[in-house]
């Protein structure tokens, strides 16, 4: 399983469960993570106060381990920009989001995002736009 380190006896709930990790935004600036509970939603101040299962074994998850798990949530989370959505719709005038029917910015992120099929992988309909400006 792929979710190496999620596991935790909550501190809150006493259940054997994971922990989620949602990034924090400041505009569009990435200020930190939160991790809270899966199963009550108690969110944890700092990683050190997570109840981490792995702290009573050996450790496995190596400083490698980390920073490669860091690599892949950062390029993952850049692929959830609205730009790559299907659900992103771009004119002259304003930026959609097709879902939720709201005016959106290229780099904003969202839950309920839907990358763009492989089709339109090279058809990136702002760059388009920025170019037609010039
Ligand atoms: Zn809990």
């Amino acid at each position: 399983m792929a979710k190496q380190g999620m596991a935790i006896i909550c501190s809150a709930c006493g259940a054997d469960t994971f922990v989620r990790r949602e990034p924090i935004y400041e505009g569009f600036r990435k200020t930190g993570e939160s991790i809270s509970c899966v199963s009550c939603g108690h969110t944890f101040a700092d990683e050190a106060d997570v109840p981490f299962k792995d702290n009573a074994g050996p450790k496995i998850f190596t400083d490698a381990d980390r920073s490669k798990a860091v690599d892949i949530f950062e390029s993952d989370e850049k692929g959830r920009n609205c730009r790559h959505c299907r659900h992103y719709t771009v004119n002259p005038f304003v930026q959609r989001c097709g879902l939720h029917q709201t005016e959106v910015q290229a780099t904003d992120l969202c839950g309920d995002f839907d990358p763009k099929g492989e089709d339109d992988g090279d058809d990136d309909p702002l760059a388009k736009l920025l170019k037609k400006g010039e």
